[in-house]
């Protein structure tokens, strides 16, 4: 969203318009150099997020940062910029810092890669204990630019040793013109199997919902208008209603953002109320979970899974710390797997594992 006048006014123009999600850039995307964020600022701005009620909030990194460039001065001016881009986040409550890979430019992709797990560890070792998240942005891989493949991410998460504050953020665009279909059923169902197989729906944090201008594979990144460009309606009303999917966020960065926003999550927001409008569940917290609550009822999509709510109560309080990874879930009373889809009314429990003995 827009941020002029101040950060928070991203979630107030983000809230005006029926928003949930809101994406912000926290410093000016095309210069290095930025004023310290002030502490009335992040104030302001976490008022504002408690006043619009908005659930998600994540930032994009400024584009001019390389965390895999060959040229060492630039290398460590990125790595500064980027190391910003984590504090400025961690002072908004800003849960992921959006970033695009990087691009090798003069050296391999392979050395590249190398340089970008390098640069990732060397920030995740400085901001231990912080909260905000580095979350791969899929690229469309113009010129020597690195993350149009599931293998390259995939290589990236390996190479910081899947640590939990590094996710991806799925951009419809990019992966499109970066050569994976998803324009009819069949195409869809390859492109998301392989997702799901290299990288994994629980790295999945954002999704990026735009149309693209160009043609598949044509490595040209221009966004269009949901459903007004080439990859059409029925791949985002797929994406929207997919039950591996439903946990994550979804924001829209198409074109002329201060008229069309409104007209472009209606769109999405709809297609998402059709095939899944909400039902009720019901969840009861067993172990240490039960320090957050015993029992609550939640509202989720219809066609949600396990995992859904697992990630979901996740991301609510750090008593919840893990319940997407160590627990087992029962389905009405039955061992149950986290890719079971639940129905109105189910009654989900989380158990973690026996501790001690
Ligand atoms: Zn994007």
């Amino acid at each position: 969203m827009p941020t002029s006048g101040g950060i928070w006014n991203g979630l107030t123009g983000g809230k005006a318009i029926g928003c949930t999600a809101v994406q912000v850039f926290t410093g000016n995307p095309r210069q290095w150099q930025h004023p310290p964020m002030e502490h009335e600022t992040a104030d302001q701005f976490r008022a504002a997020w408690q006043e619009t009620g908005i659930a998600f909030t994540c930032a994009h990194d400024s584009y001019l940062i390389n965390l895999a460039a060959p040229d060492a001065e630039i290398l460590e001016k990125s790595r500064r910029a980027f190391r910003r881009e984590l504090d400025r986040a961690e002072m908004l409550g800003i849960p992921w810092v959006v970033t695009h890979m990087g691009a090798h430019l003069s050296s391999t992709p392979e050395e590249a890669v190398d340089l970008l797990c390098e640069s990732m560890n060397l920030l995740l070792r400085e901001t231990e204990g912080m909260s905000a998240g580095i979350a791969l942005e899929t690229t469309a891989g113009q010129g020597t630019c690195l993350g149009a493949t599931f293998e390259q991410i995939a290589r990236v998460i390996d190479g910081c040793a899947a640590h939990p504050r590094v996710g991806v953020c799925l951009d419809t665009c990019h992966i499109f013109v970066a050569g994976y279909d998803i324009r009819d059923e069949e195409s869809y169902a390859r492109t998301f199997d392989s997702f799901g197989s290299v990288i994994g729906f629980d790295k999945l944090k954002i999704i990026h919902a735009n149309d693209a201008k160009k043609p598949l594979g044509s490595r040209v990144d221009r966004h269009e208008h949901i459903g007004d460009g080439e990859i059409g309606m029925p791949a985002f009303r797929r994406l929207v209603t997919d039950p591996r999917m439903l946990h994550a966020p979804v924001v829209v960065e198409t074109p002329d953002a201060e008229t069309m926003h409104a007209v472009n999550v209606d769109k999405l927001r709809r297609m998402a109320q059709e095939d899944c409008g909400p039902m009720k569940v019901k969840v009861r917290l067993f172990g240490h979970f039960s320090d957050y609550a015993d029992a609550l009822e939640l509202e989720v999509p219809a066609g949600a899974t396990v995992n859904y709510v697992a990630l979901t109560l996740a991301s609510r309080d750090a008593r919840l710390e893990g319940i997407d990874r160590h627990c087992r879930a029962a389905v009405n009373e039955e061992y149950s797997d986290t890719t079971a889809t639940l129905h109105e009314g189910d009654e989900l429990a989380f158990i973690p594992p026996m501790s001690g003995g």
